[in-house]
């Protein structure tokens, strides 16, 4: 079945693609116990899994999912281990393995099927089929974009109920498989939302300035760490207003909608990375 547009947003497009690289730091501190704001659950490739774990000490549980270090928050004295199913995972049993005061245990989940559409858009030429001289670009601009989201910061986010980062029309072509001018490509891993050229973008939730730059698909991008794996990327802009290492309030302006990089309007491409696994930000607005 093709893919009908439903609105303006879902014509404006982007691609963002990304490699998993296994990263993981120590160091726990204490969590203040406080009612929570988790997102909808959907243990679905590309979704969000939650699991209460049956241990109510103060010391944080490490928690990690495929050797990647995984979100665990406090939710009203429980902890919660807040995991971000890759696209690319088969539907079967995933393991989680958890350290607490009790010990080590281990969590089998099972990932349910989702089936997303597939999108045919057009766009340059040199923007599908890739001179060396680009390939070798995007191959370098891969390493930074795996460095930005391998960050961990044990801060626990201040929320995981995120406000969209610009008003306007959200698509929903997270995890559609890409067909550029004819050539399938990686699927769709964020959210675009449409929003005229030099609309200000906003930080959903407070964090930190990982870095920022102009790549090729991704066009001017800033990534924000939120705390304990959630990182959010910010692609397309047509100006950057904030440094790396910056921090940055709730609802502070990082930039301006605009369509740099691959892009065939003006939008802004929202992506969050939970465990280095790009994830539905559907699922995190309230
Ligand atoms: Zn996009």
């Amino acid at each position: 079945m093709s893919f009908v547009p439903r609105s303006v947003a879902a014509v404006v497009a982007c691609l963002v693609a990304a490699a998993v690289i296994v990263s993981a730091t120590s160091g726990l501190s204490a969590a203040l116990a406080a009612s929570y704001s988790l997102p909808r659950e959907s243990a679905v490739p590309g979704g969000v899994h939650l699991i209460r774990l049956d241990y109510e000490g103060s010391a944080q549980p490490a928690v990690d999912v495929d050797g990647q270090r995984a979100m665990v928050v406090q939710d009203g004295g429980v902890w919660v281990a807040v995991i971000g199913i890759p696209l690319s995972a088969a539907l079967a049993p995933r393991k989680v393995v958890i350290h607490d005061g009790a010990g080590r245990q281990e969590i089998d989940f099972t990932v349910g099927d989702k089936r997303y559409a597939s999108q045919s858009l057009k766009v340059a030429p040199r923007q599908v089929d890739l001179s060396a001289a680009d390939l070798a670009r995007v191959n370098r601009e891969r390493v930074i974009i795996d460095a930005a989201l391998s960050r961990w910061s044990n801060e626990q986010p201040e929320s995981l109920r995120l406000p969209q980062p610009v008003p306007g029309v959200r698509s929903s072509s997270f995890g559609m498989r890409r067909i550029f001018n004819g050539e399938s490509r990686n699927p769709h891993t964020g959210m675009d939302i449409a929003a005229p050229t030099g609309t200000p973008v906003h930080t959903p939730i407070a964090g930190t300035v990982i870095d920022t730059g102009e790549f090729f698909f991704n066009g001017n991008t800033v990534f924000v760490d939120h705390g304990r794996g959630l990182i959010s990327m910010y692609c397309h802009l047509s100006a950057i207003d904030v440094k790396p290492g910056q921090h940055l309030a709730s609802g502070a302006r990082l930039g301006l909608v605009g369509m740099t990089g691959r892009a065939t309007g003006p939008h802004l491409h929202w992506g969050l990375s939970l465990n280095r696994a790009w994830v539905d930000p559907e699922l995190f607005v309230p």
